[in-house]
């Protein structure tokens, strides 16, 4: 099986609900750049404070901050036997970048050991479920007001915490970012196809039946 496991898909295709059910099955970690950013922004960082202004206008942040979060992040211990990236690489840039920290690193290559799984899903349907996007700030589980709202609602059903609505998930910022995705992340669908490491995953469907084709497409690679 691959180490690597890169997902791609435009904001809100449900990439993070899968990675995380992914993450515990196969048990490794789960790097989501989105949220080692917000939690720099939280801590009040140098870092997140330059993060900060470019997620609120749904803009990528700059390369080599970026880069370094990631390189910090993948060079710990308990990536040793793989892991699982959410949100990055983020565009061609990106992509080349991480093969030159994986051969700083020397471990992995994404020739060899990366998997790439792209979300399809049409741009509409996605904005409407961002905006309806809730998560539990103490456990980190995602609702959607429409197609997975939580018992309660409002409250996280796991840990009962009051939910919250992630700032850039507003109207103006969500479709910012997805003019971003267009014009930077799209291309990486023909960068991974060239090499030969994409799978394509139907991203418009319930979560469980994603999550039985994201684990055919895992285990028989
Ligand atoms: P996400 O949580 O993945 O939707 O990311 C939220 C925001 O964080 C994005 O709109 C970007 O501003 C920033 N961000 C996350 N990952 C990256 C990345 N790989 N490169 C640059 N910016 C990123």
């Amino acid at each position: 099986m691959k180490k690597i496991f890169i997902f791609l898909g435009p904001p809100g295709s449900g990439k993070g609900t899968q990675t995380s059910k992914l993450a515990d099955k196969l048990s490794i970690p789960h790097i989501d750049t989105g949220s080692l950013l917000r939690k720099n922004i939280q801590d009040n960082t140098d870092l997140g404070i330059i993060a900060k202004s470019y997620i609120d206008k749904g803009q990528l942040v700059p390369l080599s901050v970026v880069s370094s979060v990631i390189e910090d992040r993948i060079k710990k211990d308990d990536c040793k036997e793989g892991y699982i990236l959410d949100g990055f690489p983020r565009s061609v840039e990106q992509a080349q970048e991480l093969e030159k920290i994986l051969e700083r690193i020397g471990t992995y290559s994404l020739k060899n050991d990366a998997l790439a799984v792209y979300f399809d899903i049409d741009n509409e349907v996605l904005i409407q479920r961002l905006i309806n996007r809730r998560s539990c700030p103490k456990c980190q589980t995602i609702y959607n007001l429409l197609s997975n709202p939580p018992k309660i609602m409002d409250y996280c059903d796991i840990c009962d915490t009051k939910l919250v609505q992630r700032a850039d998930d507003n109207e103006k910022t969500a479709r910012a970012r997805f003019e971003t995705y267009e014009k930077e992340t799209a291309p990486l669908y023909e960068y991974f196809k060239q090499l030969g490491i994409l799978k394509e995953l139907q991203a418009d469907k319930p979560i469980s039946e994603i999550w039985e084709n994201l684990k055919k497409v895992v285990f028989e690679d």
